[in-house]
């Protein structure tokens, strides 16, 4: 699975770096991904992310 974020969508809300530090950090004011690759055992993580994301700026593709 591949986790990226939408620079130019996400509000820097935080949301998804308080639910999964491993996955998403800041970058400035914005979210990004710390990694392209989810790993094993992340995957239930950023699905939720996606889910939650108020500007739907996350995106997963497996
Ligand atoms: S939840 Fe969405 S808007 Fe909030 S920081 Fe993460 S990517 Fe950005």
């Amino acid at each position: 699975m591949k986790v990226s974020v939408n620079a130019e969508e996400c509000t820097g809300c935080e949301l998804c770096v308080n639910s999964c530090p491993d996955l998403f950090e800041l970058d400035g004011d914005v979210a990004k991904a710390k990694v392209e690759i989810v790993p094993e055992g992340a995957e239930d993580c950023a699905r939720q992310a996606v889910e939650d994301c108020p500007v739907s700026a996350i995106t997963i593709e497996d």
